[in-house]
């Protein structure tokens, strides 16, 4: 789908959409998700996260974590895979583009041509979330590269180590302690909280790669390595396989 391609949507609040979903957090959605409700972003990790903050977390009953009688109680931060449905974004080699996703069966909300994908995702407010995956995506092939600066790969079969990178970064309990997974999802933890967005996105990323440079556990900062690159939208694969950010404003 391209940006001008005919598309409009009306959600009608039924809140089906809001059940049982996979949604992937990126640092800038938890921080998000903290300032619409004026809580730090590790209270935002704890009521609204699992996985370390890397997920929105879903009830018992299916319900999003943030729902409250059919509306989103965390409306203005909401994160950004909530504010393009029912489109989403495809990685491709050629950088990204949006999808149409699969309709929630019984929903009540409404599909129509009256305008353009551009034009829907342009008024759900996601470009400050673009702009935000492409200054945290700076960190993956920095962290990357120390982990290979540490690591003998001549010695270390390199697809065992990521795998086991992966695996840690998907768990989500017994996962052992990693203060730069946990860092990730909790700037104002860090102490970077700042007067505007974009100083506290600056202060966060250059704190991150501080703790990056300064860990000398080569698979504890493999495993953060992926679980950044995953919240910001790689696959595994892509997370260990090397740097095609490419992203794009869409
Ligand atoms: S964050 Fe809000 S919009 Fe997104 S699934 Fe939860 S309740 Fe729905």
């Amino acid at each position: 789908m391209e940006r001008q391609s005919r598309f409009s949507y009306q959600c009608n609040q039924c809140g089906l959409c809001c059940h049982q979903k996979v949604i992937t957090l990126s640092p800038y959605d938890v921080l998000r998700i903290a300032r619409s409700r004026s809580i730090a972003t590790s209270e935002a990790v704890r009521r609204f996260t699992s996985r370390r903050g890397s997920l929105l977390r879903f009830e018992a009953d299916g319900g999003c974590s943030a729902l409250r009688e059919n509306r989103c109680s965390v409306h203005e931060g909401r994160p950004l895979a909530c504010r393009l449905y029912p489109l989403g974004v495809e990685r491709t080699e050629a950088g990204e583009r949006l999808i149409q996703l699969d309709a929630e069966p019984l929903s009540r909300g409404t599909y129509g041509v009256d305008g353009t994908a551009g034009e829907f995702i342009d008024a759900q407010g996601v470009q400050p979330y673009f702009r935000a995956l492409e200054r945290y995506r700076t960190l993956v092939p920095e962290m990357r590269a120390r982990v290979d600066a540490m690591v003998d790969f001549e010695r270390v079969e390199p697809r065992d180590f990521w795998r086991r990178a992966v695996i840690e970064a998907l768990l989500e309990s017994n996962f052992d302690p990693n203060p730069l997974i946990e860092a990730i999802f909790d700037p104002d933890g860090l102490g970077c909280a700042r007067e505007t967005e974009d100083e506290t996105i600056r202060a966060h990323v250059e704190k991150l790669g501080e703790m990056a440079a300064r860990e000398d556990d080569a698979e504890r900062l493999a495993s953060a390595a992926v679980a950044l690159a995953i919240s910001l939208g790689y696959a595994p694969g892509e997370a260990i396989a090397g740097d095609r950010s490419a992203a794009r404003s869409l």
